[in-house]
């Protein structure tokens, strides 16, 4: 029998309807139709005009043929028209495939194919690639060119974007999602080992995932946020739909550029940006070496790769107020937070940037993480010490990989998404990653993490970028091997740095070998470690 709150009380129109950011751009539109929305160069609309052209770029894909559950890919930088996307395309009916503006044509070409991606839109500056992406495609996309800084396609596409848009009827009403569940974007993860996976989010995660990072973030109308971060990584951890739903500003930025950064963030008067440690590194080594301070503070949320809490030190000195997040493409970006607590407010420079370089607790939107065994699966105690993978669930996981049901359900095994993360929990509750899986280093049978030798190899005054790897020894079975990016020009003292890590770190942790130069790095700014590993020849010193 059903009991008595659920008789008689059944949903319906007036209490119940499916979540979807969206809504964000509709309320925004109607509280706030005539203030700015988006900054992009010479062009600003205000939220009027914004949810205008989504829904003429919504009708121009319907004009296209685009239908229901549809892919719409998009490569173009971030900018008003990427933006426009986010909502113009879900408008449609169809799923937003952003593409990584860093890809090359094989790549391209690889996602869409598997996306199927009905149409692409393209800035006219990417032609070159799209033209050889499109030669392993079977079904030909049709093509939108967005004819911007880099003038008009030279005959590749169907129609200009601005053509598409003006061709199109602003009243044409958009369509809704009729269920929470329906994908509302594909994100291709980067395949460092294999072919890229298509990660599908939903309405209602992106939704919840856009008002936690608000939150998470502390996030208001007045909010005027620079995009550092590219848009189509995780949607731009969610913030595309996160500063719409506040009302804020979005104040687009095409390239990384310390000196446009600077200039973007004092002209417009910027209160919020994001990016990975690797941008925040250039920005105090730019801004450091001219030695300019923000003239108000920024909130920058810094995530993607561990931060070493040099940099979070050094950026607060510059003038910005860091949030440390932790997350990946398949918890649409951040899912867990340091939150700040109060008795941290008398801690000393160091000590604090220290504590905020652990990953922290989780966002609002995941229900629970753990850190477990990965052979047993049990979770282990928050002793800071028990070494095992961060596994998460909540509502801002991933609906699943496209076309990939294996590799799906091997991600949730037991009832938890697997991150591949290696941490520990410490007594207060807060997670501290120590490695990816791969890339811990066991050497004579001990756990090395290489995070551990790159922070303190971070605190070497000369020391720019770091990153350490295994490197294979005939005693130990592997030694850390260093791969350093100095600040000068100077030539490398390989002892020297050997001689500060001794000082710093038990001995089986120092780094046998020091390589100086640039580091690579994937198309998302990662250090590619699995490049570095093959580079590291020879032991020079299986001692100690
Ligand atoms: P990709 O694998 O394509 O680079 P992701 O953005 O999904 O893309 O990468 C997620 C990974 O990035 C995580 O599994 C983790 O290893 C790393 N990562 C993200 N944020 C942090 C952070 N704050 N600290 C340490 N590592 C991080």
């Amino acid at each position: 029998m059903t009991n008595k709150y659920e008789q008689d009380l059944p949903q319906s129109a007036a209490n119940h309807s499916p979540l979807t950011p969206l809504a964000f751009l509709r309320r925004s539109a109607a509280v706030f139709p005539d203030k700015i929305a988006v900054i992009d160069d010479d062009r600003q609309f205000d939220y009027r005009t914004l949810l205008a052209r989504c829904r003429q770029l919504a009708a121009g894909l319907g004009g296209l043929g685009v239908q229901d559950a549809d892919t719409v890919a998009v490569l173009c930088p971030n900018s008003h028209e990427m933006l426009e996307a986010h909502y113009g395309v879900a408008m449609a009916g169809a799923v937003l495939n952003a593409l990584n503006t860093r890809l090359d044509a094989a790549t391209l070409g690889f996602i869409l194919e598997h996306g199927e991606a009905r149409v692409l839109c393209y800035d006219s500056e990417y032609e070159a690639v799209v033209e050889q992406a499109l030669s392993s495609v079977s079904q030909r996309p049709r093509l939108v060119a967005i004819e911007r800084d880099h003038g008009a396609s030279g005959g590749l596409a169907d129609i200009s974007y601005e053509a598409l848009l003006q061709g199109a009827e602003a009243s044409a009403e958009p369509l809704w999602p009729a269920d929470e569940w329906q994908a509302i974007t594909l994100n291709y993860t980067s395949g460092t080992t294999g072919n890229p996976k298509g990660v599908v989010y939903h309405h209602r995660g992106a939704w919840l995932a856009a008002m936690s990072n608000a939150m998470a973030f502390e996030m208001s109308a007045d909010t005027v946020y620079l995009w550092t971060l590219p848009m189509f990584h995780c949607n731009g951890w969610g913030y595309t739909w996160a500063i719409t739903a506040v009302g804020g500003t979005h104040v687009c930025l095409r390239r990384i550029d310390s000196d446009l950064i600077y200039q973007r963030i004092e002209r417009h008067g910027v209160t919020h940006l994001c990016g990975a440690p690797v941008v925040m590194n250039t920005l105090i080594n730019d801004l450091g070496a001219q030695g300019k301070t923000l003239s108000a503070p920024a909130r920058f949320a810094l995530g993607g790769a561990a931060p070493p809490s040099t940099v979070i030190r050094k950026a607060s000195e510059i003038g910005f107020r860091i949030t440390h997040l932790y997350g990946l493409t398949e918890t649409y970006g951040p899912s867990t937070l340091c939150v700040p607590q109060a008795n941290w407010a008398h801690l000393e420079n160091d000590a604090l940037a220290e504590k905020m370089a652990r990953q922290g607790v989780i966002n609002f939107a995941i229900d629970e993480a753990r850190i477990a065994d990965p052979q047993s699966g049990q979770a282990l105690p928050a002793d800071g010490i028990s070494l095992g993978e961060i596994q998460l669930r909540g509502n801002t996981v991933m609906k699943g990989y496209l076309k990939n049901p294996e590799t799906t359900a091997e991600a949730f095994e037991g009832g938890w998404y697997h991150t591949g993360d290696l941490a520990v929990m410490h007594p207060d509750g807060y997670i501290e990653i120590k490695d990816r899986a791969k890339d811990i280093i066991i050497s004579g049978g001990e756990n090395i993490s290489s995070l551990e030798v790159e922070e303190i190899l971070y605190r070497h005054p000369r020391v720019s970028e770091a990153a350490v790897v295994a490197m294979v020894d005939d005693k130990w079975g592997e030694v850390p091997c260093a791969f350093v990016q100095l600040r000068d020009d100077g030539p490398g003292d390989e002892r020297a740095l050997i001689e500060f890590c001794r000082t710093h770190m038990a001995g089986f942790k120092v780094p046998k070998k020091v390589v100086f130069g640039e580091l690579p790095k994937t198309v998302t700014g990662k250090v590619r470690k699995n490049v570095l590993r093959d580079r590291t020849g020879p032991t020079n010193n299986t001692s100690s």
